[in-house]
């Protein structure tokens, strides 16, 4: 009796010591295709985004973020690891015949925040390879709940052929074979974020929401189904901002609001040859598939109440490489002994800190294409897909063409739009971004220029 008694003491103790600690918990919340110029707080008129616009207000918006390359699994690979995609070697879309997978030896931000007592749940979809190995939970990640893929890897694709049926996930038990009622998916990923916000309110916990939509094929439960009066992309739009509001709702009634860190972003920017199923760069050039501007900025909101300004806005560049040495930091956590590309930028989300980095790197695949400085971005000579005139409509792409561009260099500052080349008026400017970029090339590589990367880690394979 007295030792269950004192067992019982014991483990409220140190619940309660985790609890009384500084260590926050960490919502990160990720749209796919999802466009910088999609919420109200970005700019968008066409729908209503109310949560995300109050998320906005309540904490700090980021004009200047990136992912790493713009396409899903890179561009996971980047969030959850903390490194360039090619560091790791993870590139493109990949799909349901792909062999390779994130490696058992690299480190996830589930892994990193696991020895601090944080509980992990990812409920969405995956993208970092679909076999058992691969899979979230066998990456730091105690529950899942998703697609493995993206959710035009199947049967229905309007162009593409022999995709299998599309599998649902819970853990690695595979709950649906053929699973087809997509209008569901936003529901039913938001119902678990909720509960796994319910079950685990009293220990540290990530969760981890990246949802499908609004990438091809967009679907929408009955209850958004044409609310937004803007067509089906701005009624997707309006659902996952309602997801968002049931998570911050969650996280109000067990009182975590200022024991919580909440980040919403996006994998990459709209897949424009979709049309009207496609988001709005807001002006930005190009979009997915491409290192200009409207592939790789994306919209990011942060809020952590008492300790990131509420209604504050950073200018300063970020990626999501950053967010796993970032967080690590706010848990009080190790980070990987393997070497990352991201560092922590704590102090541009609680302070006016300044960006750590000499510049960030895009690579397109193994090509590296471009970088940012400051405000400058310099473009190496590289080819890139472009509309070839009107995009699909209605689920059926468009078509794309390919178009070059030189050694170019934009001010970011004056021109976001990166319309106007202004290399020859500042040539100092031209020959320091050049030099910049020889050690990235050395460690990470460049098929442009034929360089292997000698700090490239490999592939996990089957
Ligand atoms: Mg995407």
């Amino acid at each position: 009796m007295m030792r269950t008694y004192l067992l019982a003491l014991l483990l409220t103790c140190s619940l309660s010591s985790v609890y009384a600690s500084d260590k926050p918990n960490v919502v990160l919340i990720f749209a796919d295709d999802l466009g910088y110029g999609d919420l109200g707080c970005y700019g968008a008129t066409q729908w209503q985004t109310p949560n995300l616009d109050q998320l906005a207000k309540e904490g700090r918006r980021f004009t200047d973020f990136y992912v790493a390359q713009a396409v899903c699994s890179a561009s996971r690979a980047a969030l959850l690891t903390g490194c360039y995609p090619n560091r790791i070697g993870i590139f493109g879309a990949l799909n349901p015949s792909s062999k390779v997978g994130i490696s058992e030896k690299e480190s996830t931000l589930a892994k990193v925040l696991k020895p601090q007592g944080y509980v992990s749940g990812i409920f969405g979809k995956w993208h970092l390879g679909h076999h058992d190995k691969f899979l979230p939970t066998r990456h730091g990640f105690d529950e899942y709940f998703g697609l493995p893929y993206s959710n035009d890897m199947w049967p229905a694709h309007p162009t593409a052929r022999n995709f299998p049926p599309l599998p649902l996930l819970d853990g690695t038990t595979i709950v649906e074979n053929d699973f087809r009622d997509q209008a569901r998916l936003t529901t039913a990923y938001t119902e678990r974020a909720v509960a796994f916000i319910n079950k685990h309110h009293q220990q540290p916990f990530f969760l981890y929401a990246p949802h499908t939509m609004p990438h091809v094929p967009l679907f929408v439960s009955d209850k958004f189904k044409g609310k937004s009066k803007q067509g089906l992309y701005g009624d997707v739009s309006e659902e996952i901002d309602w997801s968002v509001g049931q998570i911050l709702k969650a996280l109000k009634k067990h009182k975590l609001e200022e024991k919580t860190l909440v980040i919403f972003t996006s994998d990459n920017g709209p897949w424009l040859s979709y049309g009207n199923h496609a988001g709005i760069t807001a002006g930005l050039r190009e979009g997915k598939g491409t290192t200009f501007e409207g592939g790789v900025r994306v919209p990011c909101l942060m809020r952590w109440p008492g300790k990131i300004p509420a209604g504050s806005v950073s200018r300063e560049p970020a990626m999501t490489i950053d967010l796993l040495p970032t967080l690590a930091a706010f848990a009080g956590a190790k980070l990987p002994e393997l070497p990352l590309d991201g560092k922590d930028i704590g102090s541009l989300l609680t302070g006016e800190g300044k960006s750590p980095h000499a510049a960030y790197f895009f690579w397109w695949g193994g090509e590296l294409q471009a970088l940012r400085s400051g405000k400058w971005k310099l473009h190496f000579p590289h080819e890139y897909r472009s509309l070839a005139g009107e995009p699909g409509r209605d689920g059926k792409p468009g078509k794309y063409v390919t178009k070059k561009t030189g050694l170019e260099l934009y001010d970011l500052q004056s021109d976001p739009r990166e319309t106007t080349n202004v290399a020859d008026q500042h040539p100092a400017v031209l020959a320091e971004l050049k030099k910049l970029a020889d050690p990235a090339r050395e460690e990470l590589g460049d098929t442009a220029t034929n360089q292997k990367g000698k700090a490239v880690r490999p592939v996990g394979t089957l």
